[in-house]
């Protein structure tokens, strides 16, 4: 017998999802030479990918960005959120002081998924918000579960990090997992008439750190459109 505790009595929240990790490969892009590596979380099944500058850090702790997979946002450069452009700024950050990007499968939605953040834009354009309109669908407002990013972070060695986010709540649940956040390094992309309304969502119901430089537009036509990220 031991007295050490066993993973089955850590709290929930504190046990790491196992993760298991792919070879490292050169991933030149057009944001710069990345190096990349594929996790897969034994938990889930998800797939994740972490794309890392291989230059020395820049700065006291390399930075990390958490980026949940939106394919409208990532790979249509859809306006009704800031994705693709939040990714696009971090990887230029990542590519000039260091640090690693680590994207996110299986959290389309804020983790409802594809079909259903689909249908939460259809209750969006009926004038809900993005928070109510998860309410509506009787879904989680974020459903995205950190313990397998944490983990990555933990085995790629990255303890201590600069987070780009404006997400108070990402910082929060990485404590819980064990990574440190030294500095939240924010990641502001212009606000647009089409994604106004849901930074400013993000912003009031859900506690980003964000400076909007525009007045909400009203709900209608496209300063109507909202969604569901970070
Ligand atoms: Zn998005």
């Amino acid at each position: 017998m031991t007295t050490s505790k066993t993973r089955d009595e850590m709290p929930m929240a504190r046990q790491p999802h196992p993760v298991s990790a792919g070879p490292i490969v050169q991933l030149p892009t057009a944001f710069g030479d990345f190096v990349a590596q594929a996790w897969t979380d034994l938990a889930t099944g998800a797939e994740h990918l972490a794309v890392s500058s291989p230059l020395p850090v820049v700065g006291v702790a390399p930075l990390v960005r958490l980026h949940s997979e939106c394919l409208t946002g990532d790979v249509f450069g859809s306006y009704r959120c800031d994705c693709g452009e939040q990714l696009a700024y971090a990887l230029e950050m990542i590519n000039e002081f260091g640090g690693t990007l680590l994207y996110l499968r299986g959290q389309e939605g804020r983790g409802i998924g594809l079909a259903n953040k689909m249908k939460a834009y259809a209750l969006q354009e009926a004038g809900f918000d993005t928070v109510e309109a998860n309410e509506q669908l009787g879904l989680p407002v974020d459903a995205r579960c950190y313990k397998a990013a944490a983990q990555i972070l933990a085995e790629m060695g990255l303890h201590e990090i600069r987070l780009l986010s404006n997400n108070p709540d990402k910082q929060d649940r990485l404590a819980q997992a064990g990574v440190k956040v030294v500095e939240m390094v924010p990641t502001e992309v212009p606000s647009r008439e089409q994604n106004i309304r849901y930074l400013q969502t993000k912003k009031d119901r859900m506690d980003h750190r964000l400076v909007l430089d525009v007045e909400p537009a009203p709900a209608a036509g496209m300063a109507g459109f909202e969604h569901d990220q970070d």
